[in-house]
Parts: structure tokens; sequence; C-alpha cells
């Protein structure tokens, strides 16, 4: 058992631990109390699931706390230095459940067993207490069993290291752990995107050295990644340990083989398997050796903007209605997970996404072959986190069954995928993963196993009448002692004739007669009293043991006993011929899973009718006939179609130097956010390695995505709707470069109508001459249109609408040009607002078009210092607004007229204007 003094060991936070050891006969502690408090103070961050014969027991504090979280009766059970013991337990053949909720509600469980048999604790005295040892931390990061896991997710433990750099600055090692499936990546990250890349990898939860954790400057970072982080002692979490860790892991004399890493991958590599070590307790998880994440080569997107894309899941944290759930056409746990984990990280290496679209166009085009292998792929469980239960010895007869109906669906795929003379290379590869399995694997293990099976190898009958002989011989005593104790019952009943007498079976008290109370009474009484011997007294029954049913028992027993010991050989003996072949089954899966990443995508694609995109490393966006997946199918549900539209955003000419800004007006309702969305979604669907919803497309590789919508509030962070739309409005401006592509919704609408149009106006002048990215703003502000007119790459659109006997009709037809209004009362009104303030609206707006007309707004921009100002001092090119002021004033410099003075006074007035 590992102690909290322990180096890897997570810190010695003051946890529930209950008092110590009495020093007083009055405030005696039990032995097993003894036991109870020592193992508690080892582990006193973790509630502690104490085993108790059929129970798991929660005492003191951790009690009070499950009963709570659980919903469970809290009892008492002696006292403890003079106090009552709180306690609730939890049933061992239920403890899953209960782990979840209390996993869910942020608590770790440390697993405590009887680790030797009572009979030998007997032998040490009758007082003796049975060894009891943790045997296992439950910890959010580290969970393997079936229902504690989602099957389309991964569970990963990501692991942080730093290595400082002289100018202050750091980078990051970050190294991620998947236990139920043995993946296991590194890679290094600069400060600044830390929290891109948690926003890609969604852990479960960050282990990283107490240095880190405590570092004042990352405590708002913990905070805002939400995720439970476990600070662990810094001793041993160095990159020379790490190696020496990573090195004895994988049992080779240099890290070399697996890659070069740099030392902070190490650090966290190291981090992450002490923690593995350090929860797992000796049992040893099937991980990969590490190797280096694709982060470095995917789309840097932000947590903001997957919220706000909804890619895996929705504003409300659901999976049903976000673009994952839309685009899913996976069969199997494995090919879910590694949809959404493609999803989640783009690609930006144009020749990867080529081989992954040659995949998907080969599926495309081959549709028997694709249906084929859809059939074939609906019948593979979860393959890896099977093998992953059974390297650590947590597994049941049923992993082993999905282990062979896994591998024997492998050879299936992989003839199916022969039919095909030439297959695209990353088809072609995983072809070759599924046939390097052994085919005698799955064949001994259909052969062996039985057909129904249970979920724990303990219960036994899971292996096949036939298989063995000597088992079967077992079994058959069995039945047939079951047979004698039908016969017994029947005896009993008409030599004592009470036709109302059981013969019943309980753990505690085994096989005994159960008679009505009077009967009982007689059973006390000579004659009967020679057969039968008094056990317990019911409300209503009473039971007895006789010699007999005793030595039937102890038959069956035994046979029970061997029957098991049998079946269980021949389990150890399954598990070890598939332990053996641990590395190629894990690569069927992950063959398995890609395999089903591409049919999935080359379905959805075919029925849905998308596209195959053209992706280059040029700055071109150009999209003809685009959709929003999601929105288009829950129109579909209702009947009614999607509007297709076109964009153009590639920048008009080659020395242009930079993307277009397309400024999209339009009425409520129209579709404008739809179009938005629809563009960037395009784009991450295209590096993912998808066909796209589009007639075609033709993109240019976009290296970050950037989306934004005003109005959110984030009160639980307490910032007002306004502080976050301009906290996320900076960092793009600071942070977009000329790849990136940014979608903008209305940005400076939670802010007085001229401070908004202000900023909105200026942070687009910004992205035309400091970013020179491609762009997308949807405003409600029409002034901003002017901005068409004077910069060069801003194009206007709109969304069509039409009016019909007054009411407005939305056709979602985006076309060049702006809009004439926001036909904001309109919509307002088909939301049911009172008629009366309907009315109103339009008499106060008809009022207040009267005074723009007078002095609109669009005219005063020149006017207005704000827009006169350059950009940017340092910006490498004068905001258009000032070029103009400059061009006027070198027009009225009349120089033939001009003495040498003045000439010189208007070179400082020239100045002060640039
Ligand atoms: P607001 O300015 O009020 O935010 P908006 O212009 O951003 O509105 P959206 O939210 O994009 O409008 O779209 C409103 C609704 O119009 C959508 O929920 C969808 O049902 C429908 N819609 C949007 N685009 C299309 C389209 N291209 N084809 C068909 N229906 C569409």
């Amino acid at each position: 058992m590992r102690h909290a003094t322990d180096p890897l060991s997570e810190r010695n936070d003051p946890g529930p631990v209950p008092p110590t050891a009495p020093k007083d006969e009055a405030a005696r502690v039990t032995p097993m109390m003894a036991q109870y408090v020592e193992i508690k103070a080892a582990n006193p961050d973790c509630l502690l699931f104490y085993r108790m014969g059929d129970f798991y027991e929660l005492f003191f504090s951790d009690a009070e706390i499950a009963s709570r979280t659980l919903g469970i009766v809290l009892t008492k059970r002696g006292k403890h230095q003079g106090h009552d013991i709180a306690m609730c337990g939890v049933p061992v053949e239920r403890a899953d459940d209960y782990l979840q909720r209390l996993i869910a509600a942020g608590h770790r469980v440390a697993v405590c067993e009887q680790v030797e048999d009572p009979a030998e604790a007997k032998k040490r005295g009758p007082k003796s207490v049975v060894r009891r040892d943790v045997v296992r931390l439950v910890t959010p990061g580290t969970i393997t069993e079936e229902r504690l896991l989602e099957p389309g997710r991964a569970s990963l433990l990501v692991a942080v290291a730093r290595r400082k750099l002289s100018d202050d600055g750091a980078l990051y090692g970050l190294a991620a752990i998947d236990i139920s499936t043995g993946r296991f990546s590194v890679m290094e990250t600069p400060q600044e995107r830390l929290a891109i890349e948690f926003a890609r990898l969604e852990p479960r939860e960050i282990v990283c050295p107490d240095a880190i954790y405590d570092d004042p400057a990352m405590k708002a970072f913990w905070r805002e990644v939400n995720v439970p982080v476990t600070p662990l002692a810094r001793e041993g979490l160095d990159a020379a340990s790490a190696e020496r860790r990573l090195k004895e892991f994988f049992g080779v004399a240099t890290l070399d083989a697996f890659g070069a890493f740099t030392r902070a991958e190490i650090a966290a590599a190291g981090a992450a398997l002490a923690y593995v070590e350090r929860t797992q307790f000796g049992a040893r998880p099937p991980l990969s050796p590490p190797v280096r994440d694709a982060g470095a080569g995917t789309m840097l997107i932000d947590a903001a903007t997957r919220t706000n894309l909804e890619l895996t899941r929705t504003l409300s944290g659901e999976r049903t209605g976000s673009l994952l759930a839309t685009i899913d056409r996976t069969a199997t746990p494995g090919g879910a997970r590694l949809l959404a984990e493609r999803l989640a990280g783009p690609l930006t290496d144009t020749a990867a996404i080529a081989n992954r679209h040659d995949a998907i166009a080969a599926l495309v085009a081959d549709s028997a072959l694709r249906e084929d292998l859809q059939r074939a792929l609906a019948r593979v469980p979860d393959v890896a986190r099977a093998l992953a239960r059974l390297s650590l010895d947590r597994g049941g007869p049923r992993d082993l069954a999905a282990l062979g109906a896994g591998l024997t669906a492998a050879r299936e795929i992989a003839a199916l995928l022969a039919r095909q003379a030439t297959l695209p290379q990353d088809l072609a590869n995983a072809a070759s993963a599924l046939a390097a399995t052994d085919p005698a694997l799955p064949t001994r293990l259909t052969d062996t196993l039985a057909e129904e099976l249970p979920l724990n190898r303990r219960d036994g009958r899971f292996v096949r009448e036939g298989f063995d002989a000597a088992l079967d011989e077992l079994r058959l005593l069995q039945v047939d002692s079951r047979k004698v104790i039908a016969q017994l019952q029947a005896r009993y009943s008409a030599e004592t004739g009470c036709r109302t007498l059981r013969i019943k079976h309980n753990s505690m008290l085994g096989y005994f007669v159960e008679v009505p109370q009077a009967v009982g009474e007689d059973f006390l009484k000579e004659p009967w009293r020679a057969t039968f011997v008094h056990r317990q007294t019911m409300s209503d029954a009473m039971r007895f043991s006789s010699v007999e049913l005793g030595e039937l028992e102890a038959k069956i027993a035994s046979a029970a006993d061997r029957a098991l010991k049998l079946e269980l050989g021949v389990f150890a003996a399954l598990c070890e011929a598939v332990l053996a072949q641990a590395e190629p089954i894990k690569a069927a899966a992950a063959a398995l899973a890609e395999i089903d990443v591409f049919a999935g995508l080359a379905e959805l694609a075919s029925r849905e009718g998308w596209s195959r995109p053209v992706i280059d490393d040029s700055a071109a966006f150009t999209i003809t006939g685009g959709r929003h997946p999601v929105v288009e199918a829950a129109l579909k549900r209702d009947g009614k179609p999607f509007v297709a539209n076109d964009s153009e955003l590639s920048p008009p000419g080659e020395s242009s130097g930079g993307g277009r800004i397309c400024l999209i007006t339009g009425p409520n309702m129209a579709g404008k956010s739809t179009f938005l969305r629809q563009n960037a979604l395009i784009a991450v669907l295209a590096q993912m390695g998808s066909f796209v919803p589009a007639a075609s497309a033709h993109l240019g590789i976009v290296d970050r995505l950037f989306s934004r919508v005003g109005a959110a509030d984030d009160l639980a962070r307490g910032r007002s709707t306004f502080m976050v739309e301009m906290v996320e409005t900076a960092a793009i401006l600071n942070q977009a470069g000329p790849r990136a592509l940014v979608i903008l919704d209305e940005i400076g609408r939670g802010t007085a109508t001229f401070d908004g149009l202000s900023i909105a106006w200026a942070a687009i002048e910004h992205l035309h001459e400091v970013n020179r990215c491609r762009s997308l703003f949807a405003t409600h502000y029409h002034e901003l249109t002017a901005l068409g007119d004077r910069l060069e790459r801003v194009s206007n659109a709109t969304v069509r609408v039409t009016e019909w006997n007054g009411e407005v009709i939305f056709l979602h037809e985006v076309v060049a040009g702006a809009a004439d209004r926001s036909y904001g009362i309109q919509v307002a009104k088909l939301a049911g607002l009172p008629l009366a303030v309907v009315e109103r609206a339009r008499a106060i707006l008809s009022e207040l078009e009267k005074t723009e007309r007078e002095k609109p707004v669009a005219s005063l921009v020149d006017d207005l210092p704000l827009f006169a100002a350059p950009v940017r001092r340092t910006a490498p090119v004068l905001a258009i607004a000032a070029v103009d002021a400059l061009r006027e004033a070198l027009d009225e410099l009349d120089l033939d007229e001009m003495t040498p003075r003045q000439a010189m006074e208007a070179l400082y007035r020239l100045k002060g204007l640039g």
C-alpha cells in the first residue's frame, strides 16, 4: 500500500480522517476500526470503500458524503473513541452504479478489498482482522468499467509538465492517456495554446506537479478549464525520473525507438504514467508507447469557438443536435470515438487530408462494398476497451467474447476490402492491420465460450458445454444434486405430513428446511428433534438443518467449487492467449475504428449529397451551394427545404494581400447566423477529412478558426455580456493570422448603439488592415456597409426577404448587396408581441428614421474623430479614413506658391494627420 508520504501520491490534503487511536481504555478502538483508520489515513482525499462481506462500507464523514450524494440510508455501527460511527454501504454487485455517481459528483474513491482468506485470519487468533488493502483508486480519468464510460467518448487523463525558458516564458508538456483503450500521446505547447489543447482533448482529469497547480498565474486557468485537477507531490516527476519510469514500464533501454521527445514531453508522460501506476496498484493497463500527438498539425480552435459552433455538444451541453451527432453514421463505439477525435482536431496537412478524402471517395464510389462493410462493422463490439479491462485483470467472460466477435469481424472486413484491386493508402494500411491478427484466436474464443455469458467470471458457466469433459461431469453432478434435493424435500414432506415444507438456500445458512411456525414447534420435540436441528425462527416460519442436507450441501459445494476452479483456469488461459497478442489486437481495433469512420462519412456523403472539397495551401475560400448540416437535418425532419448559398472569401487578386471580409446584413431570422456558421463548419469538416455539405468547395488551409457571437452572458465567471464579447473580440484581433478564418456574429451589440457601431467599425478595419484573414461578419448596423466602398477587400452581402400582405417572408438566399432594413418589428410581431406594442414600435421607428434622414450616421463617419483615426499607429497600412484625410490635405497644397518655411509647416501638419 502506498502512503501519502510517497513522492508519487497526491498531496496530503486534510481529508475526512477519523481521530487516531485512543490512549485510554474508555475510548477503546476495535481492531477492525484501527485497520480502517490506518487505511483511511493513507488515502485522505478519497472516499474509502471498505469491503465487508457482500458490501463496501463507508464510515465517518465518508459515510455522510456518500449517503448525501447517493441518497442511501445513513446508519450507525458501534462507537469509536466514545462517538457513534456513521456508516452506510453499497452492495458489491451494484458498486459500479454508485461509483459512477460519486465520480460524476467529483469524488475519488479508494477501493479496499479483503486480501486474505478469512480462514487465514482466524489462524492468527479469534480476534484477528482479515487483512485488507486498497487495490485501486477510482478517479475520473482512470476508469475502465463499461458502465462508467461513455462508449463514443475517449476518457483521457492528461498530465502537464513545464519547461521554463530563459526569457521568462515556458513551454508545457502534455501527456494524454486513455487507460480504457491504451492510447498514450504527448505534445509540447506554449502557454497561450494550453487552453486550446485542453478544449480539443477534453480530458476527464488533469494531473500536474503541485508547483504548476499552485502557480498563482495558473489559478484562473484551472477555473477556466473546468475539469478536476489533481496536484501531485513534485518529487520523482522530473524529466530524468520520468524517463526511467517510462523505460521500465515499456521494457526498453532508450526512448529513442518511440521518437524524439522534448524534456517537457517526457516529464509529462512520466507524470501521467506515475499517476496510472499509483491508481491501479500494480495492475498493468495495455498502454501503447507514447506517440507525438497530432496537436501541432491541427486547426487551432479555442473553447469559445467550439461551444459557439456546437461541434461536439450543443450550447446546452447535449450531444444530440451537435455537428458530431449529425454526422455520426459510425457503427462501433471505437469508430464513434475516433470520429469525435477527428472532428475535435481537423488537420492542417494537405497530404494527410487528401488521404482521408481518397478513402471516403473510394467508399462513395463502391456503395456495395460500403454497405457490406457497415453490416460487418455493426457486429464489432468495443474491442479496445474489452482488451484494456482484460489487461488490468478486471475483465469478464463478455470481454473475451467481445474480442472473439471483434477479431472474427476483422478478418471478414479484411476479406471485403481485398475485393478492391487497389485501395487508397489509409484503407490499405487499415486492411493490413486487420489481416495481421491471428485467425486461430477468435476461433479458439468462440469454440470455448458459451452462448449466454455472465458478467463476472466468478459466476461461472461461461465455458461451452462439451469443451471440457471433467467440467461437464461436475456440472452434471450439480444438476443431479438439485434433483436429489427435490427428492429429499418430497420425502421430508411426506414423512412429516407438512405439505408446505420447503428446502431453501441462502448464503448464511446454506441449505435449510423451512416450515410454518406451528409445524416448527413440533420439530423441536421428539421424534423430529433427532432429525432436524433448529437454526432460525422467523416471524411466521422456522428453519432447520439436517445431517442429510449438510452432506448434500458439501457435495454440491465441492462440485461447484471444482467446476468454478476449472472455469477460472480456462479463463486465465484465454486471457493469456489474448494478452500475448495485445499489440496486433490494438492495431486491429484502431483499424476497425478508422474503417468505420470512413464508411460512416462515405455513407453520409452519399445520402446527403456531400462533395469532395479541394484543399490546398492557397488562401482560397470558394464555396458553391453550401449548407448547414445541422439546420438542414432539423428542417428535413419538418419536411422543409434548406436554401443552399455560395460564399467567396478568397483574396480578390494575387497582390491583394489578404482574404476577403464578407459583411452580411439582413433582417432578423433571415439566416445570417446559419450562413456564417455553415462556412466555418464546412472548413472544419473538410480539414477533418470529410466530404462537405456543398456542391463544391475550394479551401486554402485554415490554421486557426474563430467564431464569436455577441451577447452571451458568462455570469458563472462574473463577466457581463459586453465584457465577454469584448474579451473574445480582443482575442481574435490580437491572434488571428493571415490563414485564420474569423466568424463574427453581431459584435458590438451589447452596448449603446454608437459605442457598438464604432467598435464594430474599428474591428473590421483592423481585420482588413492588420489581420488580413478571411472573415464573415454579420451585423444589424447597416451603417457598416459603407465600408464596402472604402475598403478594398470588404464585400457586402444580404439575405433576401420579401413582404406579402404586410408579412415578411424569409427566402434565406444570400445575395450581394446591403439590406434595406431590419424587419425587426415584423419579426417581433411574428413572435407574438402584443399588437399595441408592435404599433407603438412602428410609430417610434418612423420618428427615428425621420431624424436619421436629416443627419444620417453613415454621413457622420468622416466627421467623427474615431473614424478618422488610423487603426493602429504601428500598423503597416494606415486606416483608410486617415489616408483619405492625408490625400485631401496634400491636394490642397500649392507647392509652387509656398515659402520654405510654409513648406516645413505643411510637412508638420501632414505628419500630424498620418
Ligand atoms: P437574428 O438576426 O435574429 O439572429 P439570423 O438572421 O441570424 O437571425 P438564423 O438564426 O441564422 O437567422 O436563422 C433563423 C432560422 O431560419 C433558422 O433557425 C432556420 O430555421 C432558418 N434558416 C436559416 N437559414 C436557412 C436556409 N439557408 N434555408 C432554410 N432555412 C434557413
